[in-house]
């Protein structure tokens, strides 16, 4: 343990712990990011997963399993992360000066990640086999997008620094902790992926769920599609292996979880429909 990596995270943390919310707004409240993220640079999080995100791309192109630009599930996509993107800079005033990338991977997998610096990809499993509408597609993008924006992977590694000391931080980031999000993952496809899996806990699970229907609601898609999204994911997981399971909040904890901060969200989903 590096003594003084742990006493920045301990400052950090209590700064947080006293900062007063510097605004009032609509929508969910989950503060802050967490102050773990300091510990590591943004920007190096960020060129890390856009290169492994370019990487992944070109082996898909390699297996002919990358979507074309004219693909109609493609199309799609893109045509709802352009709804979604203009909200994401009053969660992160990075998001602005993302160079954002939806892809479409074909892929049997019930998978979607948007990882650091807004390079988003879907799987052709995800869609097909749950039958999304446009609002549950939405709230898929918002939840990943979410990660992205409060800054998951970024937390991840700025825990484990504190946990292996200083030293180890570049090998951290080496070793690629960005990546799939585990939720939405086949447990079985999962181990055959060549992203390593980011298993995040439980608390920035339920903070992705929040903060991607308000982006949802916002962009004009009904949030209430977050409780029809989560039963059919629970449907699909059925027989899911118990690992799974114990990274992940039930399926009824998450949707009663959703269907309380309903009443935060339904009126920017309003508004966003009348068009204000
Ligand atoms: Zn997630």
């Amino acid at each position: 343990m590096n003594l003084k990596v742990l006493k920045l995270a301990l400052l950090l943390l209590t700064m947080t712990a006293i900062a007063p919310p510097t605004w009032a707004r609509e929508g969910v409240e989950v503060g802050n990011n967490s102050a773990f993220t300091k510990l590591v640079p943004a920007e190096q999080v960020e060129k890390g997963a856009g290169q492994q995100y370019a990487q992944m791309l070109s082996q898909a192109n390699e297996k002919k399993a990358l979507a074309h630009k004219d693909h109609p599930q493609l199309k799609r996509l893109r045509a709802i992360a352009i709804k979604l993107i203009p909200f994401a800079a009053s969660w992160n005033p990075r998001a602005k000066d993302w160079q954002w990338e939806v892809n479409l991977i074909g892929s049997p997998q019930i998978n979607a990640f948007c990882m650091p610096g807004g390079k988003i990809a879907f799987y052709t499993g995800i869609l097909d086999k749950l039958q999304l509408s446009d609002d549950e597609v939405a709230m898929v993008m918002g939840h990943e997008v979410a990660h992205a924006l409060r800054e998951h992977a970024r937390e991840r590694m700025g825990k484990s620094a504190v946990t292996n000391g200083v030293a180890r931080i570049g090998g951290v980031l080496a070793s690629a902790f960005l990546g799939i999000d585990p939720h939405l993952t086949d447990g079985l496809a999962r181990g055959g992926a060549n992203l390593l899996t980011l298993e995040f806990g439980r608390e920035d699970e339920s903070e992705a769920d929040l903060v991607g229907m308000e982006l949802a609601a916002r962009a004009g898609f009904d949030p209430r599609s977050g409780v029809t999204l989560w039963q059919k994911m629970g449907a699909a997981n059925k027989g899911a292996p118990p690992q799974w399971l114990s990274t992940h909040p039930s399926g009824t904890t998450r949707i009663a979880d959703i269907q309380k901060n309903l009443p935060k969200v339904m009126p920017l989903f309003e508004k966003a429909r009348r068009g204000g």
